[in-house]
């Protein structure tokens, strides 16, 4: 597997590091302290071509892929976790999902306008009693003569404060089973959709989370995205890419604070000499470098082999799963070579370390992906076997 960044994708990163570096690293401590991110940053992210990477060109994307994906976000991460994460629920989550099982004119009609940012996405799985096990939800969705009737809870979701449109799953038939759900696009201001108030969180605080409601919420027979009772099993599809793109948002907030660290340990002296000169912090910088890059290849392998067009879940999951706990060691890591200074909200490693603890929450949890990677190799050993 190559996994040689081509010219174009080079150039996009280049864009979008400049970009991060002068629009949103001097504003993020404030985003965090205010618990928003602007909205005219997330246009001006559309409107230089950074939402739409991995869209494909005919909806006015980079046609990136999910490696396009995953570079993007490692470089808005670097500096800002909520960011990065408004980006992978708007993209990664919402025009994924209607990319992958939306019909032609939904397509039409939506993804151009994600890409440009003209309209911002949200993506409804989660509810109040269930989030790892998303299958019982108990949302549902029911038939009127015209279209489609709405009723149910769903919590923490990203973006939900600001969307234009929400991609809902919602139970179709009333018995459990991952072919009894189906998937909606609910319009911002439709009645009976009732959007909650943001929760106060310890990390990526400048992306909105909220819950949204759904009472006698009625939409278009034509607002079912993709077959009828399939909406689990596309979610499921959405959420293996999702999960890469989680991986590469913890490698991006380790990469912030492993310069971050290497930039002080250079410049703070201790003893006469400077700090990476103590043999104890420049092993520790050598740790923190080497799992940087294991993270980064592992996501990059993990994108590259779905770009192929032979997705591995089990290599999604073993992606996400080793980046997040990565970046948090390398976060702690940051803290501690910053001695006091990296107790405070004075230097970035502390906010870029509580963004990342929802990393190993989000999108499926380390149990989850432990469980996963677990079975999916029971299961190749057993065929090996046979
Ligand atoms: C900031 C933030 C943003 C989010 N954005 C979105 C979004 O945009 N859209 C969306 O749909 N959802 C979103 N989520 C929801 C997120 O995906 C869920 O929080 C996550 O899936 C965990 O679900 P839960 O919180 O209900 O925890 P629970 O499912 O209650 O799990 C609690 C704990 O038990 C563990 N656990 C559960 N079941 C098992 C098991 N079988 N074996 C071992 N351990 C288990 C979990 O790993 C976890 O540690 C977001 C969450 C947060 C915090």
């Amino acid at each position: 597997m190559n996994y040689t960044l081509s010219e174009e994708l080079i150039a996009i990163r280049d864009l979008t590091r400049d970009f991060a570096a002068k629009k949103i690293a001097p504003h993020a401590r404030k985003w965090d302290a205010e618990k928003w991110l602007p909205t005219e940053l997330i246009k001006e992210m559309g409107q230089v071509g950074i939402l739409g990477v991995a869209i494909p060109e005919e909806y006015g994307g980079a046609g990136q892929g999910l490696l396009g994906m995953t570079v993007v976000v490692e470089e808005i991460a670097r500096w800002c976790g909520g960011t990065a994460l408004m980006m992978a629920a708007h993209s990664g989550l919402c025009a994924t999902h209607l990319r992958i099982a939306g019909n032609d004119a939904q397509k039409q009609k939506w993804l151009p306008k994600l890409v440009s940012a003209e309209a911002i996405g949200a993506w409804c799985l989660s509810e109040p009693e269930c989030g790892t096990d998303a299958e019982a939800m108990t949302t549902r969705a029911e038939k009127t003569s015209n279209g489609w009737k709405l009723n149910g809870r769903k919590f923490w979701i990203t973006n939900g404060k600001r969307a234009d449109v929400f991609i809902v799953t919602a139970r179709t038939k009333p018995e459990r089973g991952a072919r009894t759900i189906s998937a909606f696009i609910v319009e911002k201001g439709t009645p009976g959709l009732i959007i909650g108030e943001p929760e106060d969180k310890m990390g990526m605080r400048a992306s909105d989370t909220v819950p949204v409601n759904f009472e006698n919420c009625e939409i278009p027979a034509e607002n079912l995205c993709g077959e009828l009772h399939n909406g689990y099993v596309d979610a499921l599809r959405v959420l293996d890419r999702g999960r890469v793109t989680i991986g590469s948002l913890s490698v991006g907030l380790a990469r912030g604070c492993l310069e971050e660290a290497v930039r002080y340990s250079s410049e703070r002296k201790s003893f006469g000499v400077s700090l990476h000169q103590h043999q104890a912090i420049a092993f520790k910088l050598a740790d923190m470098e080497t799992q940087v890059e294991a993270a980064r290849l592992l996501v990059r392998q993990a994108a590259c082999t779905h770009d192929a067009g032979r997705p591995d879940k089990q290599l999604c999951s073993m992606a996400k799963l080793f980046a997040s706990e990565m970046a948090s060691r390398v976060g702690w890591d940051a803290i501690q070579i910053f001695g006091g200074a990296g107790y405070t909200k004075d230097v970035c490693v502390e906010r870029l370390t509580r963004d990342n603890k929802l990393c190993e929450i989000g999108e499926g949890s380390s149990e989850v992906q432990r469980m996963l990677i677990a079975r999916a190799e029971v299961k190749r050993a057993a065929g090996e076997a046979a």
